[in-house]
């Protein structure tokens, strides 16, 4: 990991999966703890800062918020190859967002460095009357490619922290 000028480990993270999933909704929850229903269609990359402390380290993790449409893949997948680690979302609602899981994590397999790691989320968990994908598929797909799996909900704040920090002490903890 490059150590940056205030002597924080600077981690890259790359939100990705289909549009409306709510990965922007995501960022914003861990960064400012907000939550809007909202939908502001993503063009290309957004970009955000978040200082975190993880055991006892301070850690810049670079937030880059990509645009999940098909025509924005060539400008995102350019990002893949610095990212340190993948924030994968699919929406528990949303039966082709969660299909679309194998195709982004082939994007993520060919585009970015073998060694990043990746958290696979499952969002939209308050939407449990519209739930279609269940908890242990997604938690099955996960364990095929070996990555973690959380459940969140960016309108409650459940669990989003909590994926943020634990791919965060993955990569601490790998370099
Ligand atoms: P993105 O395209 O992946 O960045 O998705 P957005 O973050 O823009 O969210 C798309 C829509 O889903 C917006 O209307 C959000 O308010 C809504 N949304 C995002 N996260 C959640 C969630 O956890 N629960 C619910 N109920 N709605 C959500
Ligand atoms: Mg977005």
């Amino acid at each position: 990991l490059q150590l940056g000028a205030k002597g924080a480990y600077i981690v890259r993270l790359l939100m990705v999966g289909d549009s409306a999933c709510g990965k922007t909704s995501l960022v914003l929850r861990f960064d400012q703890n907000v939550f809007s229903t909202k939908f502001v269609t993503t063009i290309g990359v957004d970009y955000r800062d978040k200082m975190v402390k993880i055991e006892g380290a301070q850690m810049r993790l670079q937030l880059w918020d990509t645009a999940g449409q098909e025509r924005f893949r060539s400008l995102t997948s350019n990002f893949f190859g610095r990212a340190d680690g993948f924030v994968l979302t699919y929406d528990i609602s949303n039966r082709p967002s969660f299909d679309h899981v194998i195709g982004w994590m082939r994007d993520i397999k060919t585009r970015a460095p073998p060694d990043c790691d990746i958290v696979l989320c499952g969002n939209k968990s308050d939407l449990d009357n519209d739930r279609v994908v269940t908890y242990d598929e997604g938690k099955l797909l996960a364990d095929e490619y070996g990555v973690q799996f959380f459940e969140t909900s960016a309108l409650t704040g459940h669990n989003v922290e909590r994926t943020f920090t634990a791919l965060a002490t993955t990569i601490k903890h790998k370099r």
